[in-house]
């Protein structure tokens, strides 16, 4: 263990896995000279370390990293949904890291409430009387049907019957909390008569659902949330949404005029609404429940909400995050926000800079376009909405799209790309400006 490279691994990773990679090596490469005594020109030492190398620098690239996401996927559920604001970042460092306020009230000097400051300002965005927070929408809806509901029946739609990004699917939510399922209406049409019959003894409450990430378009009929509203208010039964992403401002100029916002359900008389804090609100992951006191008291003295609570950093980022709004800078602030509203000429003028700058290192070497192309919304949100973007679309003679899309993966900052066509496209919709450095240094040395 002399060899400089295991005491760099000893140094940086602990005695433990320094002695399990030279294992590993040393077997590697036994294992290689008894099956193929000739095939290596070099000395056994030397094949050990370039294995330990590789070992490392593998070791090196686990566990959680940034990366560049150039996808054009805003809201990418594989590289963490919605980028934090520097405020948000800044508050989960600088406040929350260590300690913190979080349970106790610098006025008094006595114990405080978790969360109250964030729960005040979900209740002045979005009009509702009471909010609590746990750890995601599905921990939010699992909660709320647990206590609302276990032992009774649940009456949704046919249509809103919806599955949300592989394990989220409404049924199964609804069968471990307890609740029994009453579908009503067609997966096209659901009128408010459907609601009115499936109304009986052992009614727990009124869900919908919003379809997140699929469109049904057509012959469609749905009742509005007032109307649905009236109707769970004559018969005693609370009125509760899973509206899915936390729309808290109208998206409606970028093409999201599907997504219902927060305010307007709890105008329309919602009872409780569900959503997610890490999708269109922008900020960390985190389920809100807002809506009505006496609900929200219930879901709050609930045992399981002890084991579905928030920890300080998610308070700490929720709170920077909702004082964006507050303040109304949100589109400026809040990354996910300002790469929904950046237009094509902006991405355009973006990529030509870009393409310059990669041109003036590695000459032609590279054949780079900007071209027309499309980004994607992401998170399960608005799967009918494409903005126009501009791609830089990137080949290299002898090599393939996978080859260069897995060397910028595996470069020293890891770029994340599409491929299309045998092509590498990098939309640099969801790249911050501050990365473009490095993204120019990531792209230059596929030349090498
Ligand atoms: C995304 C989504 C969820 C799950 O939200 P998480 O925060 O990922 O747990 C639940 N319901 C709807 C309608 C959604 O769109």
């Amino acid at each position: 263990m002399t060899e400089p490279i295991f005491q760099e691994i000893e140094t940086k990773l602990g005695r433990g896995t320094a002695v399990r990679i030279a294992r590993d090596s040393v077997a590697s490469v036994r294992a290689e000279l008894s099956t193929s005594p000739a095939a290596s020109e070099s000395e056994p030492l030397t094949d050990i370390l370039s294995a330990a190398g590789r070992a490392y620098r593998q070791e090196l690239q686990r566990g959680t990293r940034r990366v560049i996401n150039a996808t054009g996927v805003v809201i990418h559920t594989n590289l963490g949904r919605s980028p934090l604001s520097k405020a948000a970042i800044d508050a989960v460092a600088l406040e929350a890291g260590r300690y913190c306020t979080l349970e106790f009230d610098l006025e008094t000097g006595k114990r405080g409430r978790r969360g109250e400051r964030a729960e005040s300002m979900i209740c002045d965005l979005t009009g509702a009387e009471s909010a609590v927070i746990v750890n995601n929408c599905a921990a939010a809806a699992f909660l709320v049907l647990r206590v609302l509901a276990s032992g009774k029946e649940v009456i949704i739609s046919r249509g809103e019957l919806v599955e949300i990004g592989g394990d989220f699917r409404v049924p199964d939510v609804l069968a471990e909390s307890g609740a029994t399922l009453r579908e009503v209406g067609t997966t096209n049409r659901t009128k408010l008569k459907d609601y009115e019959r499936a109304i009986g003894e052992n009614t727990g409450l009124i869900l919908r659902v919003h379809p997140s990430n699929f469109r049904v378009v057509g012959f469609t009929e749905t009742p509005s949330n007032s109307d649905l509203s009236k109707l769970a208010r004559e018969n005693g039964l609370p009125l509760v949404e899973d509206a899915g992403s936390g729309v808290l401002s109208d998206l409606a100029k970028f093409g999201l005029a599907d997504e219902p916002i927060i305010a307007d359900s709890i105008m329309d008389g919602v009872d409780l609404v569900m959503f997610s804090g890490d999708k269109l609100m922008g900020g960390v992951q985190a389920g809100f429940i807002v809506g009505s006191r006496n609900l929200v008291e219930k879901i709050r003295r609930h045992p399981l909400y002890r084991a579905l609570r928030v920890d300080k950093l998610a308070y700490a980022a929720i709170e920077a995050t909702l004082n964006a709004y507050r303040r109304g800078d949100h589109f400026a602030e809040l990354p996910t926000l300002r790469m929904l509203s950046a237009t094509r000429d902006e991405i355009g003028q973006r990529s030509i800079r870009l393409v310059k700058a990669v041109e003036s290192n590695t000459g032609d070497s590279l054949k780079m376009d900007v071209i027309d192309g499309e980004s994607v919304i992401g998170g399960g949100s608005a799967p009918d909405v494409h903005p126009p973007t501009c791609l830089i679309s990137i080949t290299k003679a002898n090599a393939s799209a996978e080859d260069l899309a897995k060397q910028l993966r595996l470069g020293e900052m890891p770029v994340i790309a599409r491929i299309e066509d045998d092509r590498v496209l990098l939309d640099l919709r969801t790249v911050f400006p501050e990365e473009e450095e490095e993204l120019v240094r990531a792209i230059s040395s596929l030349c090498r």
